[in-house]
């Protein structure tokens, strides 16, 4: 349930029913918006049965939440949620660029990718450190030496720094040297490494597993947030359907219906989505088109050779023409694309 409180409620009102909320044992959330408080009430409503809260000082109305994800819903929170690191915003007016290597492979491809990827205009460098691979013969990621290589890639160009968490172990070790955490499609539904990612304060890019509905991957970023951690950007990669043509398939439906079921900013991985990079490019400007808050794209020095997903991953020439193009469309949509140069 919400309450919505009057336009001129005063904060000692808002602060009153915090308290009795608090002490009947229930969570609170309070979310300010330019017009009205609303005060989200998290726990058994029943606790609730004999107050009259609709009587209290400051209160307009009572509505109750028809989803069954709470925090991550708009009738929550109505405002867009802005999630700021070191002055990067995403989910506001400013479309936000990740890009890096599926994986970290050695100091030179990360270096190089990044910056490459940074005069192009990305904010963040992703890189795969812990790779949750089909085979557990193939490359399964350098680790905290990968990590190592990144840390000196942020300190040579001043990228933020994300990086995947397979397990609780791997979010320990990635604690040290990123900026942000990356829960990957195949860990989705993974509800304990949910909660774990959602006792730190770290953003955690959260993408939605290849069967996920909609309201199921809602409902998993709900296991994050009720943790205490309201960073999540969710972001849509593409899901299985009967067509081979392509790895998966981008649900591209998937931007505006977050948004209107949802103030948590959202961002769309066209690399995981297409498997192809040819097609990189046209998934990433109909993301836009449909309203995504940024991208997360796989660029490396020498697809060719990369020790996963080289053939999807695109050069850091084409990602730089990427960027021209949304810089072109961002003014369209009334939204903005600044590059580094
Ligand atoms: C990745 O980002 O490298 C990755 C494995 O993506 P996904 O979880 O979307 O498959
Ligand atoms: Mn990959």
């Amino acid at each position: 349930m919400i309450i919505v409180m009057k336009p001129d409620s005063k904060e000692k009102d808002i602060e009153s029913i915090s308290r009795l909320l608090e002490k009947l044992g229930l969570g609170v959330h309070i979310s300010k918006g330019t017009q009205r408080t609303i005060i989200g009430v998290i726990g058994d409503k029943n606790l609730l049965r004999d107050i009259p809260l609709d009587l209290l000082p400051g209160v307009e109305k009572l509505v109750p939440i028809v989803e069954s994800y709470k925090l991550a819903s708009k009738t929550f929170k109505p405002e867009p949620s802005v999630i700021e690191i070191d002055g990067v915003k995403i989910g506001g007016s400013e479309l936000v660029m990740i890009a890096g290597p599926c994986a970290v492979e050695n100091p030179e491809q990360i270096m190089e990718t990044a910056r490459k990827v940074k005069e192009a205009g990305a904010k963040i460098l992703r890189g795969g450190t812990f790779k949750p691979r089909t085979s557990p013969y193939s490359f399964q990621g350098l680790e905290e030496e990968g990590l190592k290589m990144m840390k000196d890639a942020k300190e040579a160009t001043g990228l933020l720094l994300l990086t995947e968490v397979t397990s609780e172990r791997a979010l320990e070790i990635a604690d040290k040297y990123v900026d942000m955490f990356q829960i990957g499609a195949r860990n989705a539904q993974n509800f304990q490494l949910l909660r774990e990612v959602g006792r730190s304060r770290k953003p955690v890019v959260y993408k939605r597993g290849p069967s996920q509905t909609i309201e199921e991957w809602l409902n998993a970023a709900e296991y994050i947030m009720s943790e205490g951690n309201y960073n999540v950007i969710l972001c849509e990669r593409g899901i299985r359907t009967f067509e081979t043509a392509t790895r998966f398939t981008l649900d591209v439906s998937a931007v505006p219906v977050i948004k209107s079921l949802s103030h948590l900013p959202i961002i769309v991985d066209p690399s995981h989505a297409a498997g192809k990079a040819q097609y990189v490019a046209p998934l990433a400007r109909a993301a836009i088109a449909a309203g995504a808050d940024g991208l997360i794209v796989e660029v490396h020095p020498n697809p060719m050779c990369a020790l996963s997903d080289a053939s999807q991953q695109i050069t850091p020439d084409l990602f730089s023409d990427l960027c021209k193009d949304i810089r072109g469309i961002a003014p369209l949509l009334g939204r903005t694309f600044t590059a580094a140069c």
